[in-house]
């Protein structure tokens, strides 16, 4: 097989090594002579996998005392909804900063559930900065951000310092660099970012900040219910959850987070070296607020788009085009993706500006 250079944005590239111990776990599961997916997710095997995944998260992390994990289905976007009813009632006011599509989104589920004061938006330039020095409210009950924004290229280098509880949708960077977990009442990620396939969702939460809302939440929709049963109250998503522990277990291997933050870095700092270097391309973003997973560049000059792309394509890159809102490039560069990748899509901008600059 030719080594494909995978850039896509989500779901996203795996370790080779997971992917094939996951394909044999289909099969054949723990030599069982049963697959993992027709296995009772109550049986003992199952049930090892999920502590696992679970405790691994801790671990890497670091989590604190007072901290419950679970992996749910739904997405980040039903996070968005979960979030604001576990920590939001009617008549009260939460705090949102807007950078972009995703923190779009949640304020719209938030807004069904209380009033919001987005206290602060990078719209005005189409979300390609991180806004700072803006005031939170002490009255409102916390402030909610997005820590990456996967689709403009944007991410919080400092989190906000703030009084009230702060929730933060991490899909496409957790486990990318170190974090402080006590700095945040609810964290929450979708897998397919940078930890397994589409189907489960991480959720971090501080347990001593749940119940104080007065609301009526649906079952599924409340986090103590997942809580209580160490997310088995009905079935998991068996296969994105194990997953997620090969992933999750062939980080800690490797070194841990701290090990591929360095890794990220580099990648990011040899594609970002490339763009500000090659006079043919440029940034999208402010460069104090680039994200290190996915960076978004475009082509100064449109007329050599058909000849770029044509050159990546034949150098086995995949998953780089833009999304729609940005237009131009978005190479996303996952805990997954080798260093060795992000060098061959900086050799094919060489090339075109050796060819046409
Ligand atoms: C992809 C993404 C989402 C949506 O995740 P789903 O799991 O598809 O619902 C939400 N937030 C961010 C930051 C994302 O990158």
């Amino acid at each position: 097989m030719t080594k494909v250079h995978n850039f896509s944005a989500g779901p996203c590239i795996l370790p080779q090594e997971v992917l094939k111990q996951a394909s044999e776990a289909v099969v054949n599961f723990n030599e069982l002579d049963l697959s993992l997916i027709e296995i009772s997710h109550r049986s003992k095997d199952f049930v090892e996998v999920m502590e696992n995944a679970r405790s691994l998260v801790k671990e890497l992390l670091n989590i604190p005392d007072g901290y419950q994990v679970v992996f749910l289905q739904g997405g980040a976007s039903l996070g968005f909804l979960m979030a604001a009813y576990n920590f939001l009632s009617e008549g009260e006011t939460a705090a949102y900063i807007n950078t972009g599509a995703w923190a779009g989104k949640a304020i719209k589920e938030a807004q069904r559930i209380g009033n919001v004061n987005v206290v602060a938006s990078s719209e005005d330039k189409n979300f390609n900065y991180i806004p700072k020095g803006f005031g939170i409210p002490s009255d409102a009950k916390y402030l909610h951000f997005t820590s990456n924004n996967t689709i403009f290229g944007t991410q919080f280098k400092k989190y906000p310092i703030s009084r009230i509880p702060l929730l933060c949708d991490m899909s496409s960077d957790i486990f990318s660099k170190e974090i402080e977990v006590n700095k945040f009442d609810l964290i929450y990620a979708g897998a397919q970012k940078n930890m397994g396939p589409a189907g489960t969702t991480l959720y971090i939460v501080k347990e001593s900040a749940l119940g104080k809302t007065g609301n009526d939440i649906p079952t599924m929709l409340d986090l103590r219910t997942h809580i209580k049963k160490d997310s088995m109250f009905n079935t998991p998503p068996v296969f994105p959850i194990f997953v997620s522990m090969l992933t999750l277990q062939w980080l800690k291997k490797n070194g841990g987070v701290k090990w591929i933050q360095s890794i990220n870095e580099q990648k990011a700092k040899t594609l970002y070296d490339e763009i500000d270097r090659n006079p043919l391309f440029e940034g999208v973003t402010e460069k104090e607020d680039r994200s290190t997973m996915n960076a978004t560049f475009v082509l100064k000059d449109d007329q050599q788009k058909e000849t770029f792309d044509e050159m990546w394509k034949a150098a086995n890159i995949s998953g780089i085009n833009g999304h729609r809102s940005v237009g131009g490039y978005r190479a996303s560069m996952y805990n997954a993706l080798p260093l060795e990748s992000v060098q061959a899509l900086v050799d094919v901008m060489k090339e075109l500006e050796r060819t046409k600059g």
